[in-house]
């Protein structure tokens, strides 16, 4: 690595060095508390999978270039040069941690491994190492956010095609549109994921509600996120910001997807909407009285795994047991304390990443698996994209037996006409 990329990628680990990264930097007492913590450890054993390891490999670049004591004493300082051998550390630190933040809840001083992990992301972006595939579906989501008439016409073609199989769901009234799309004023926007799946029972509930909503032009999922790019992020994100703002509506409501629910909620800033996830607004319906659902509809146990970014990273978890106890009188929890739940392993991007990371998916989540199988239930539900991808492929791979269900779509099949 030359002087000028090093310095460069020095200059962005300085831009990330708020107080509250310091304290994270600084405050490790090596007591080993995180060790069994994170999934990836205590599935695959490795030490290299210890979250303060991680820490460790971000921790020992900022000793060498911002502490005295590195700068003075490398070798005392445990401080490191900053080279290529060591972005490849960091890309591995980086890129097997999910950003579940379990280690975190576990931490007595609460010390956030994806805060650090999102320096050593931010500088595997700087020297044009990060995965790339992520990086270019971020562009692709900006560019739609620049092309908007590009795309509009095809965009409201596949909407259509789709209000047919909405309608089999929950019956509408004659004049009245299942799928409403660019309406201005109206009280919530939805933001789906790309596929019908995401919009079909979604709109379903809508309409069964008696909501007035209209359907989001971009898709949720934030790629600027899962690759750490700051800028990115908030690029893919200000897209929706200024259609909710320019439809004026009051809420913004975030579909089945964990990481672009929880940059919505944290990172959009004081907006004129409220920011909830699709969990929430079908809590607030049955709370309300608005929809009904059939508890008879679904005979099977069922468990829920909480998405890590929308529970313990964002705050919902009373929501879907709320829900779920209108669907069944068979629940079964998978931890006594849902924020101590295991993370699926599929976070941070990688299941993103696909194939890539398949393997490494499968073998750093078997303390998911022994989790599921001991709940026994035949039906696991989940509110994330993500976690339902991972959690499919490890049941799968260890033939798990169980249904994988998307809990928006379990409401949608039980709506009581
Ligand atoms: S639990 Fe916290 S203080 Fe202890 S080793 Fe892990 S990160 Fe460091
Ligand atoms: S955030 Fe999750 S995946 Fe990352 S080190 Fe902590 S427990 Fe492991």
């Amino acid at each position: 690595m030359d002087q000028e990329t090093r310095d460069n990628l020095l200059k962005l680990f300085q831009s990330k060095l708020n107080e509250a990264m310091r304290f994270y930097l600084e405050t490790c007492t090596r007591c080993g508390v995180c060790t069994e913590a994170c999934h990836v450890y205590a599935s695959m054993g490795q030490i290299k999978y210890i979250a303060a390891y991680r820490h460790e490999m971000v921790r020992r670049i900022y000793k060498k270039y911002f502490k005295g004591r590195g700068r003075l004493w490398p070798s005392v300082g445990e401080a490191k040069e900053l080279t290529d051998m060591a972005l490849e550390e960091l890309y591995e630190a980086a890129y097997s941690c999910t950003g579940c933040r379990r280690c975190m809840v576990y931490c007595p001083f609460g010390i956030d491994t994806q805060m650090l992990m999102s320096i050593a992301k931010l500088l595997l972006i700087g020297a044009n190492t990060e995965p790339e595939i992520l990086t270019m579906l971020a562009d692709t989501s900006i560019e739609k956010g620049k092309s908007l008439e590009d795309f509009k016409e095809g965009f409201l073609e596949g909407v259509k095609n789709l209000e047919v199989e909405v309608i089999k769901k929950w019956r509408i009234e004659a004049g009245e549109t299942a799928i409403p799309v660019e309406l201005e004023g109206a009280d919530l926007l939805y933001v789906a994921l790309a596929g019908a799946h995401s919009i079909v029972p979604a709109a379903a509930v809508f309409n069964a509600a008696g909501e007035n909503w209209t359907l989001s032009f971009f898709e949720a999922v934030n790629f600027g996120a899962f690759v750490g790019d700051p800028t990115r992020t908030k690029l893919i994100l200000d897209r929706i910001i200024n259609e909710a703002k320019r439809l004026k509506v009051k809420e913004v409501c975030i579909c089945e997807c964990g990481t672009a629910y929880r940059v919505m909620k944290q990172l959009s800033g004081n907006q004129p909407f409220e920011v909830s996830s699709i969990t929430e607004v079908h809590g607030r319906y049955l709370r309300e009285g608005r929809i009904k659902l059939d508890r008879s509809k679904f005979k099977e146990g069922i468990s829920y795994h909480d998405p890590c970014q929308m529970a313990r990273n964002g705050g919902v978890i009373d929501e879907p047991r709320f829900v779920l106890q209108h669907l069944t009188d068979d629940f079964r929890e998978m931890s006594p304390d849902p924020r101590y739940n295991w993370c699926c392993g599929g976070g941070g991007g990688l299941v993103a990443l696909g194939e890539d990371t398949l393997d490494f998916r499968m073998k750093s989540s078997r303390v998911k698996v022994d989790q599921v199988r001991e709940a026994g239930a035949k039906i696991l539900a989940t509110a994330c994209e993500n976690c339902h991808t991972q959690l499919s492929n490890l049941n799968d791979h260890y033939q798990m037996g169980v249904e994988v269900r998307f809990l928006s779509s379990m409401v949608a099949d039980a709506l009581a006409q």
